[in-house]
């Protein structure tokens, strides 16, 4: 068997589309802007490309970018009297606080003082609690990004097994919750988690977020399930550089996956276009507007 690729960027493009015709909707129907505010602290390499990304797609979609860099030895009194403005500025719909955060500030203390409308990350334990609880809620764009690539791919997930390798709170235990919100079998798979191949095997559907490249191979898969990678691993090449692979050994799994996400342009470009789509979705809520669909 050769899986079906899932294309991400595809999915991505076409989700940004879409948000960009509803802001321009938004703009030209009731003269509202949807804005994003991040806030990057440091020079982690890594992040400051996310950022990047953010704010130019964030323009692209018609929304206002509003970028805050501050230098890595920044005080937390600092930073949450930031995100207090940043809370009480009507031109800011959602605020996103790129993790992670120096070791000096706590990073769950500035998250709680996010408020929560405006969560786009939706990590604030309000939105955690409003998810885990059926309500609605700003849902982690990660999660979200893999639920909608799902729900193409399979329509109804209802009744269907799907083990969630990885217990994080920002990808794992939300997925968990979103597919347990669409009636699947959840397993939540972890480091403790004891015959792990045997595990995965149940499953029709696996969300591999564990951070270890390649780690999940094509014989812990049921024929025919479908993976999504959502690992990011940068690895080494033989001749010096650098290649970014998933936490899925590709090339065994799609050999016995019906349906894979490739790492890059599986999931991490939905995780960006979902933002825009949280932060529409927050401007609407705030503006007492009909959801977005
Ligand atoms: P964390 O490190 O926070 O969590 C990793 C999870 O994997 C933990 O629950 C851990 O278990 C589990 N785990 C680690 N090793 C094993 C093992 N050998 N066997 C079974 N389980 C194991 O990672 P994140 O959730 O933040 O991220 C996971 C991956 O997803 C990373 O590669 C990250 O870069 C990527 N990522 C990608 C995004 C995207 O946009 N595509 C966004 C966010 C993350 P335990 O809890 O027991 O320690």
């Amino acid at each position: 068997m050769t899986a079906t690729i899932i294309d991400g960027k595809a999915f991505a493009a076409e989700l940004r589309a879409r948000v960009a015709a509803q802001v321009t909707k938004l703009t030209e129907g009731q003269g509202i802007v949807p804005g994003l505010a991040v806030v990057l602290v440091g020079e982690d390499p890594a992040s400051q490309v996310y950022v990047r990304a953010k704010g130019k797609q964030t323009g692209e979609a018609g929304m206002r970018s509003f970028e805050h860099r501050l230098d890595e030895t920044v005080s937390e009194a600092a930073l949450l009297e930031l995100v207090d403005r940043l809370n009480g500025d009507p031109a800011v719909h959602g605020i996103l606080v790129q993790l992670p955060l120096p070791g000096h500030v706590d990073a769950d203390k500035v998250m709680a003082r996010i408020n929560p409308a405006k969560d786009v990350d939706g990590f604030h334990i309000s939105n955690v609690g409003l998810l885990g609880t059926g309500q609605k809620a700003m849902v982690p764009c990660t999660p979200l990004g893999c639920l909608m690539m799902l729900r193409a791919h399979h329509g109804d997930l209802s009744g269907l097994e799907a083990v969630v390798l990885g217990r994080s709170n920002i990808v794992g235990k939300p997925m968990a919750q979103l597919l347990l919100g669409d009636s699947c079998t959840v397993t939540v798979a972890h480091s403790r988690t004891r015959e792990l191949p045997a595990v995965l095997r149940r499953a029709d559907i696996v969300v591999a977020a564990v951070g270890r490249p390649g780690m999940v191979r094509g014989d812990w898969l049921k024929p025919g399930a479908t993976l999504i990678d959502v690992g990011i691993n940068r690895i080494a090449k033989p001749d010096g550089g650098t290649r970014l692979v998933g936490d899925a050994d590709f090339e065994s799994c799609s050999a016995v996956a019906g349906a894979i996400t490739p790492v890059p342009g599986g999931v991490g470009p939905m995780t960006i276009a979902c933002l825009l789509a949280n932060t529409l979705t927050a401007c609407c809520r705030q503006n007492g507007l009909p959801e977005p669909v």
